[in-house]
């Protein structure tokens, strides 16, 4: 499948790994719009939060579980935000579903997001 998330997750294209499991892949954001900024991604190729089921959905409550755990070893006690863009308005540019983690400065909060 051409997807460039896949094609990190298998390593044909270098990423900055901030964590790995079975589930799961965590990797530095490549233009970054805050002092922190990390993706996390399932290993199942889905293709957006309009493509929860059933089936599917326990990997998004295990991403949640990652995130606690890295933002208290990171030390993001004064806060951060998670951002999950879905579709063209939302301004999804990759289409496998990935967890924006924004850290680090004051977040402000419009319709544009993260800054
Ligand atoms: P979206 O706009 O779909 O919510 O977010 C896609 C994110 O992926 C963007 O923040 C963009 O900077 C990041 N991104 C795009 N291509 C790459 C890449 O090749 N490597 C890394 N690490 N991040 C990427
Ligand atoms: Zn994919």
């Amino acid at each position: 499948m051409d997807c460039l998330f896949c094609k990190i997750i298998n390593g044909e294209i270098p990423s900055k790994k901030v964590y790995e499991d079975d589930m799961v892949y965590a990797f530095h954001d490549i233009s970054p719009i805050a002092p922190v900024h990390f993706l996390v991604i399932p290993k199942e190729h889905i293709s957006s939060a309009a493509g929860i089921t059933s089936e599917n959905s326990a990997v998004v409550a295990h991403i949640f579980e990652v995130i606690a755990k890295l933002a208290e070893e990171m030390k993001l006690d004064k806060g951060f935000r998670v951002i999950t863009n879905c579709g063209d308005d939302a301004g999804q540019t990759v289409h496998h579903i990935h967890f924006h983690v924004v850290a680090g400065k004051q977040l402000g909060w419009s319709s544009e997001q993260g800054d």
